[in-house]
């Protein structure tokens, strides 16, 4: 059988009715997505032959695998997949230039401690080394950013994050702050040295990664959100350039532009790296998406 089966009538109708296309109320935008994705599925479906028990299956895996699905959906692309759609809108608008955004994953913390200066990140104790980090918060004219906060936050050398701890061990907070930027655009931190991570063994995203013959572990990386007044907020993060997964990352978030080599000296690695803020167009760049965030 063919996709045309879902052109029948008899599907159409369906379509049209579970997505209350003839219904009075609801929202005219939610009721075409709908349509669109359940005809997406359907497609999916003819075109693949799914048997009842193969869907039902599915629908099980998705049921379970819900606490995991900030790490399915960078996992199956979809999270870099929306980096790569607000480029292409950036393109075809000419608006080029700054430092590439790239995937937030589900791991922020709101209400991290707000501080100046030269920054520690890491409150607790860690078997590691020491990542020094520093550069220049610059606007599209090399201006520095005036007023800007940086949001940094990254794992232990464990792999875990703060507040995501299973083993409970770290304070709240730890390789977690807000640092206030003053006038030069300059900031500087220290901090316990992350290491990559794996998804949770067996978990939902395991689970789907090995039966796509893949694997769900990331290189070492700092996260960052920048946000200061005039400038369109970044999301984005560095992924250390001499990491065996810089290449090879398996939710997509390593881009060009966002791997530097560590300065390796003994048991200190040194990063240098400026950013580059694009100029808000509104007053709604400035601020954060719209995604549901842990706070603390
Ligand atoms: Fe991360």
């Amino acid at each position: 059988m063919t996709e045309d089966f879902v052109n029948s009538p008899a599907v159409q109708t369906l379509l049209d009715r579970a997505s209350g296309l003839d219904a009075e109320g609801g929202d005219k935008r939610l009721k075409a997505i709908t349509r669109d994705l359940v005809e997406a599925v359907m497609k999916t479906i003819v075109r693949h032959d799914v048997t009842e028990s193969e869907f039902w299956a599915a629908i099980q895996y998705f049921q379970n695998g819900a606490a995991e699905f900030g790490l399915i959906v960078p996992g199956v692309g979809l999270e870099h997949f929306i980096d790569l759609f607000m480029d292409a809108k950036d393109t075809e608008a000419g608006r080029t230039g700054g430092t590439p955004r790239t995937i937030e994953g589900p791991l922020y913390v709101a209400g991290a401690p707000l501080v100046e200066g030269d920054v520690n990140l890491s409150d607790d104790a860690d078997d590691t080394g020491t990542l020094y980090m520093s550069g220049v918060i610059k606007g599209p004219d090399g201006e520095p950013v005036n007023g800007a906060i940086l949001h940094v936050w990254h794992a232990n050398s464990q792999g875990w994050y703060s507040h995501f701890d299973p083993t409970g061990e770290q304070t709240p907070f730890n390789n977690r702050r807000r640092i206030r930027i003053g006038g030069d655009g300059r900031y500087a931190f220290h901090s316990k040295m992350p290491n990559g991570y794996s998804v949770p063994p067996g978990g939902a995203t395991d689970r789907l990664m090995q039966a796509l013959g893949r694997h769900g572990n990331r290189p070492a990386h700092v996260h960052f959100f920048i946000e200061a007044p005039g400038y369109r907020m970044l999301t984005t993060q560095i992924n250390f350039g001499d990491d065996p997964f810089a290449a090879d990352d398996f939710a997509f978030g390593t881009r060009e532009g966002l791997l530097p080599v560590p300065n390796r000296q003994g048991d200190t690695a040194t990063i240098a790296f400026d950013f580059e803020l694009q100029k808000a167009d509104a007053s709604s760049e400035e601020a954060f998406s719209a995604r549901a965030r842990a706070v603390a």
